[in-house]
């Protein structure tokens, strides 16, 4: 008598209901379907093949790319009472061994790969002798060559297609333009299957873009007027702004930790673990960490670096709030970012198809920075999907103040053409930006550029503001970067019509000041208020929680979350029945912990 997908939901994992396209996806891959599915990090995309591999007769293999992961997923399983195991190089030949037998004798519910390891023949072997409910596939958007995570493993996966062609298969991504899509589907030998695409909202997370000025110091002050004490992680592009910035906050009060590829294997994997099992860590690192981080309570994601592409910007920020409660998503980017990027970009020296895929990518996130409505419905627009505007980011919380800026658009781009056109010069935005302001400097004179049409036509506007000028010329294509010089400015085909002033161009005002929204703590934690004896009651289950993951050697959120947490200690339950209301307590944890969190409530 094996349980049905809710009743498999709801008692083991302690949950009410499927969120959104959960119950579909879950219905058509225990029925034996292929899916192809699509939802944003955080939108629940585990139970989509845990509950079809409980469910379905025989042992799911999920596929995942991250090893050093593998322990924790399997661990929180344990937790609930799911039989799970991982096969990978972490264990020795006797605990494989154990793996193996109980693969074969049918006694797990759930069997985590790595790919590499999946695709040796040993493996498929061992696989082939005993019974498949499932393959999941994760983080499916690694087998996309042109992707930001390409793992070349992924690429010999489509051979389970045709090697059990009765078993079913799951891919899952968070990624999920068409193109990737379509290219996930045609490597995976999955064009038949499902798809499904699950709504990318992340209602809980706060979006804010701010222009960088003194980086670290605007992160530091972000962090301590609204992220006290809270655990996060802070993107930034490089290795070396990576170690700067973790020993930045860390000599102001800011536990941090650097995560990089240059750091060696066992440093990483010390840091990820503490980042993963102590509270109110912040973890600086390149994009190299992250992919498969499922803590629940991660507070705010800031990027101090501007990202590549909005699909990475929207996978990493969405490793913030995964437990459902506030959260912050913070971006500090300017002028140095497009230039420095684009000219990583001609560096990276690859086709030229590819090179410009990579600068429409970047132009797409550089739109993104420079809109003047709402931050979610243009990320969302990205992914074909529209909303209303959210209130819950900066430009729906403080509209930007805009400004016609048709006329200073037309003083830059002349200013940029006259150079180049009376005199064969191209220069960088710091120049340009001194002849516009009339500003006699060194470089000025020794080129003669008082003698320009142009020069001091734009002393009414501040240097800051003209960066924000060109930034925005930049967002659209008015203005690009040339390749070929040192981050010199050019023209491009469309800036012709502002120039025969065709075109109406309404620009941001550029913010003087650093700004929040006002009077709000978004993403906090402490935002959340809770009574003061339900907060009491909150903090007795923390300590209690904390002795027992340390007891399993396991993170905290792998025993409750803080939201399953906060609920016990509003709902003050009296009995074990009461407990099984509260979303996140399943069988296993009632009657494993139950009697321990009556005692820790009544008091
Ligand atoms: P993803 O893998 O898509 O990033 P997860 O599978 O880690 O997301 O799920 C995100 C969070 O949402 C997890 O904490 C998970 O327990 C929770 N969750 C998923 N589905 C449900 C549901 N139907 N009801 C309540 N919580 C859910
Ligand atoms: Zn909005």
């Amino acid at each position: 008598m094996s349980l049905t997908p809710l009743e498999t939901l709801q008692q083991i994992f302690g949950y009410e209901s499927f969120r959104g396209v959960q119950a579909d996806i879950i219905g058509h891959v225990v029925e034996g379907g292929d899916a192809l599915v699509l939802m944003p990090t955080g939108g629940g995309k585990s139970l989509c093949y845990q509950i079809p591999a409980i469910v379905r007769e025989g042992v799911g293999i999920v596929i995942s790319p991250l090893i050093a992961l593998m322990q924790d997923q399997v661990d929180a399983l344990l937790e609930l009472g799911v039989r799970a195991a991982f096969l990978n190089s972490t264990q020795d030949r006797a605990e494989a061994h154990r793996v193996e037998q109980a693969y074969l004798s049918g006694q797990l519910d759930l069997l985590y790969v790595a790919p590499e390891r999946l695709l040796t023949p040993r493996c498929m072997d061992l696989i082939s002798q005993g019974r498949v409910a499932l393959f999941a596939i994760d983080e499916a958007h690694c087998v996309s060559q042109w992707g930001h995570d390409f793992r070349p493993e992924y690429l010999g996966l489509s051979v389970l297609a045709e090697r059990w062609p009765n078993v079913p298969r799951i891919a899952l991504t968070a990624t999920a333009t068409e193109t990737t899509r379509a290219e996930i589907a045609s490597r995976l030998a999955l064009e038949s299957a499902r798809h499904f695409v699950a709504g990318f909202d992340r209602p809980n997370i706060c979006y804010r873009i701010i222009e960088k000025n003194e980086v670290r110091r605007q992160l530091l002050a972000f962090l301590q007027a609204e992220h006290a004490g809270d655990c996060g992680i802070v993107y930034a592009l490089s290795r070396s702004r990576v170690e700067e910035t973790a020993a930045f906050l860390s000599k102001n009060g800011i536990e941090a930790l650097p995560y990089h590829a240059g750091l060696d294997a066992a440093t990483r994997a010390r840091h990820q673990a503490r980042f993963l099992r102590e509270d109110g860590l912040v973890m600086v690192a390149t994009i190299a960490f992250g992919m498969g981080v499922n803590k629940p309570d991660v507070r705010f994601v800031a990027h101090i670096d501007l990202p590549k592409s909005v699909e990475g910007y929207y996978q990493e920020t969405g490793r913030a709030g995964r437990d459902g409660l506030p959260a912050t998503a913070w971006l500090a980017y300017g002028l140095q970012d497009v230039v420095r990027q684009r000219r990583m970009i001609d560096d990276s020296g690859g086709e030229p198809a590819y090179q410009r895929r990579l600068v429409a990518q970047l132009d797409a996130m550089l739109a993104l920075c420079e809109t003047i409505s709402c931050r979610r419905k243009n990320l969302l627009a990205y992914f074909g999907q529209t909303i209303e505007p959210c209130g819950n980011c900066d430009t729906c919380l403080q509209p930007p103040v805009s400004w016609d800026g048709t006329v200073a658009a037309q003083k830059m781009l002349s200013a940029i053409y006259r150079l180049w056109r009376e005199r064969g010069q191209r220069f960088g935005a710091g120049h340009i930006i001194d002849v516009l302001r009339g500003q006699s400097t060194e470089r000025v004179r020794q080129y003669d550029h008082q003698s320009l049409s142009v020069f001091g036509v734009g002393a009414d506007l501040s240097v800051a503001a003209w960066r924000g000028v060109l930034r925005q010329l930049l967002a659209l294509s008015l203005v690009t970067v040339d390749l070929e010089g040192y981050g010199t400015l050019a023209l491009t085909a469309d800036s012709r019509e502002v120039l025969k002033g065709e075109r109406t161009l309404m620009f941001k005002r550029s913010a003087e000041a650093p700004r929040r929204p006002a009077g709000r703590r978004a993403g906090s934690a402490a935002a959340i208020v809770l009574p003061p004896d339900a907060q009491a009651r909150f903090e007795v289950l923390r300590a209690w929680r904390s002795g027992v993951a340390q007891n399993h050697g396991v993170p905290a959120y792998v025993i409750f979350h803080d939201a399953t947490l906060r609920e016990i200690a509003l709902a003050q339950p009296q009995s074990l029945e009461d407990l099984s209301g509260i979303s996140g307590v399943g069988a296993r944890k009632r009657e494993a912990y139950g009697e321990e969190i009556l005692s820790c409530v009544s008091v």
